[in-house]
């Protein structure tokens, strides 16, 4: 969908809902609820809305025409017309979207539309965990969750809100809520709101928020452990970036390298992979740092404070050198290579979380200050300030230990943290545990009772990209589709909930947060019809003052004896699944796994020599042992897999979530140590030793593609 088509389309909208049922023009767009009785057969509608399958928050537009659907009434069946969503598309409008979507955009509608959507409010009827409910009224559920937020309200640590909403108007609802009653403001599930990036930002420069790599206008790009056009940040917007990188110049073709410890799409799209050691990000950022200083390659190098200048020269590079597992005259090319680029940038990310990830993200930020690139065009861009608030991080089963009322408003902490962790003890001892979501998943199993809420393509809301392009950059969604079921906006359910308690709160609407941006020259009206409001000049930005505080790199450290568990083990966010969350979509499970073309299951991936040693082909069943814990799955021998690296995808193995995601698959997070990264009490998914070995079960893995393109003697009997 281009800018162009955008307009035509939503011209179209206007002017249908311009005209009343009468034939009468009213004087202004109305770009709210289309009655299905006003929808003729065959006829579409085009309305913004928003996507909130991962928090990069990209604008996206939904085709809308005349659907049925079948209600009960009475006993008796009937045919119904509504207005239903056929398609989604990325807003061409919004710059982070540009127009594009992933796959999991795409497949928001499965979750709209899913079978197993919680229809109507919940009381549990079984063991805490088992995942049996009851209907109840929104009364009964109102007044439950009510009076054990009363009876705990007198202490702030009681009282735990965790969330995935990205920062918006849903957001603000749940902080104005939670001051509202004198609770602690909510805590993220930090698997992947990329709170090391933003704490690292915040180090190095005091920046507050994840910073903008203008990928489109570099000439050399090094990446270091973000899988940008993966599971990272915001992969549409990087996506996009990265098209423009490599062919969006007439004559130039961008050049990018990629430092990894597997080789994930963003390395396997680069034209140069760098295999490194697991959390040896930091060592080869410093002796990139290095190379360059002694060199007199780092055009920026003054900018530098004096104390990190110093700490960088007395290291010992050949120490460096060896920890990454990179040969030094590789290393020494690529320092040289990106010195002498016109438009240098190295993007850093965290994507698998290691006991030092944050020393590689600081690192990194210093490396782009000597390279002169911050602030520029091809570098590095400040966040904006953002309204709103970014929910805390926290390590969260220390938590839920301390709480007595858990409210979950999308998180699945019995999914994404170990059970070595507690998670599961404390939530079987809590005094409530409510959700405000779609689902019963692995933690929604533990709830007392299920208020559900609309889900995103039924709402209202505002939302702040997780990397805004724009100074002012706000995707805005009006509800455009009855609601399916007996669901509830969460600012009306908050509200009806602090009435019982008598305390006074006002939910935040979308208008209420997006006004005090508005511009005098638009108005709301406006902006709901094309989808957000972004404004503002990005093109430079002065070059901070970095903070200049002390700055030490650390080796990585790993749970579990060498001699035992011989194998370092790597989970990642996939591509189709995020950080679990999608597998209840059956177009996700359908879609075969960019690495190893596996369906509806996601395999272990092993190199081919440790395969040969233990006698593994593709497809065959493997046990992955931590000294926490094992799992059971099938094998890819992947190609270009490290030695003595084992990886997994994360996404399957739930042990609640819906019909297509329930016990199905492992789930690799299951096996980890609880190892936290301490800066911001992450879990250090990438900090465990596992050993591994053959089962004796015929193969079980469905690929796609069974064949690789680049078959070795590997890969099959
Ligand atoms: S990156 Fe994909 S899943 Fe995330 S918001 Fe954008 S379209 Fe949705």
């Amino acid at each position: 969908m281009d800018r162009r088509n955008f307009f035509k389309i939503v011209s179209t909208v206007s002017a249908g809902v311009a005209t009343n049922a009468c034939g009468k023009k009213e004087d202004v767009l109305i770009p709210l609820l289309v009655p299905a009785h006003e929808m003729a057969p065959g006829e579409e509608h085009w309305h913004p809305a928003i996507c909130t399958e991962c928090g990069a928050g990209c604008g996206t537009i939904a085709r809308v025409m005349q659907g049925e659907r079948v209600v009960e009434r009475n006993g008796k069946k009937f045919r119904e017309h509504i207005a239903s969503i056929k398609k989604l598309e990325g807003n061409p409008l919004d710059p982070v979207s540009g127009g594009r979507l992933c796959a999991r955009g795409q497949a928001a509608l499965q979750s709209l539309y899913n079978p197993d959507r919680v229809a109507s409010p919940m009381r549990r009827t079984s063991e805490r965990g088992q995942a049996g409910f009851a209907s109840a009224s929104w009364d009964e559920a109102i007044a439950t969750v009510a009076d054990k937020l009363k009876a705990a309200s007198g202490d702030v640590s009681k009282i735990l809100f965790l969330t995935t909403s990205p920062n918006g108007s849903r957001s603000a609802t749940i902080q104005h809520f939670l001051e509202s009653i004198g609770a602690q403001p909510a805590i993220t599930c930090p698997l992947a709101d990329f709170a090391l990036e933003k704490k690292a930002a915040a180090s190095a420069f005091g920046w507050n928020g994840l910073p903008r790599y203008d990928l489109a206008n570099a000439r050399y790009a090094l990446g270091v452990g973000a899988d940008f056009l993966g599971g990272w940040t915001s992969p549409v917007y990087y996506g996009r970036q990265f098209g423009d990188f490599r062919r969006g110049r007439l004559g130039i073709r961008g050049k990018l390298v990629q430092a990894e410890s597997r080789m994930s799409i963003t390395a396997g799209s680069a034209d140069e992979w760098l295999p490194l050691r697991p959390g040896s990000e930091p060592q080869f950022l410093i002796a990139l740092t290095r190379v360059l200083l002694d060199e007199k390659l780092a055009r920026n190098a003054e900018q530098l404070p004096g104390n990190i200048r110093d700490s960088f020269l007395a290291a010992n590079l050949a120490g460096l050198i060896a920890t990454t597992g990179i040969a030094e005259k590789r290393l020494r090319r690529i320092a040289r290579e990106l010195g002498e680029s016109e438009a240098p940038l190295v993007i850093a990310g965290a994507s698998v979380v290691h006991t030092n990830s944050l020393d590689a993200l600081v690192a990194a930020h210093y490396l782009n200050l000597m390279l002169g690139n911050i602030g520029k065009p091809g570098g590095v861009f400040p966040p904006f300030s953002s309204p709103g608030t970014d929910q805390k991080n926290a390590n969260v089963p220390e938590t839920i230990k301390q709480a007595q009322v858990l409210l979950l408003d999308g998180a699945n902490p019995i999914y994404t943290f170990p059970p070595t962790s507690g998670v599961a003890e404390s939530m079987a001892h809590l005094g409530l545990v409510a959700s405000f979501g779609m689902f019963i998943d692995d933690s929604v199993a533990y709830a007392d009772a299920i208020l559900p809420t609309h889900h995103p393509l039924e709402s209202e809301m505002a939302v702040v990209p997780a990397v805004p392009v724009a100074p002012i950059s706000i995707n805005v969604a009006v509800p455009f589709v009855q609601p399916l079921y007996d669901t509830r906006p969460l600012g009306q359910i908050l509200d009806a909930i602090a009435r019982k308690m008598n305390v006074t709160f006002q939910a935040v609407s979308a208008a209420n947060f997006v006004q005090p941006m508005l511009p005098p020259n638009q108005t709301w009206d406006e902006v709901t019809r094309q989808g957000g409001i972004w404004q503002g000049d990005n093109t430079t930005r002065p070059v901070p003052k970095p903070s200049g505080e002390k700055f030490e790199w650390h080796n990585p450290t790993f749970s579990g004896a060498p001699e035992q568990f011989p194998f370092l083990f790597q989970p990642y966010l996939s591509l189709q699944y995020h950080d679990g969350s999608g597998a209840n979509l059956p177009w996700m499970q359908e879609l075969p796994d960019p690495v190893s073309s596996s369906m509806w299951d996601l395999p272990v991936e092993i190199d081919p020599h440790t395969a040969a040693r233990l006698n593994v082909m593709t497809g065959d069943w493997v046990r992955v042992e931590s000294s926490h814990g094992s799992l059971e799955a099938t094998a890819y021998v992947h190609p270009a897999a490290l030695p003595g690296v084992i990886s997994m995808a994360i996404g399957e193995g739930h042990t609640h979530y819906g019909r297509y995601a329930s016990k199905r698959g492992a789930n690799p997070l299951s096996i980890l140590s609880p190892v936290w990264e301490d800066s911001v009490g992450a879990l250090a998914f990438g900090a465990t030793r596992v050993r591994i070995a053959r089962l004796d079960r015929p193969p079980g893995l469905i690929q796609f593609s069974p064949n690789d393109r680049e078959q070795g003697p590997w890969g099959y009997r």
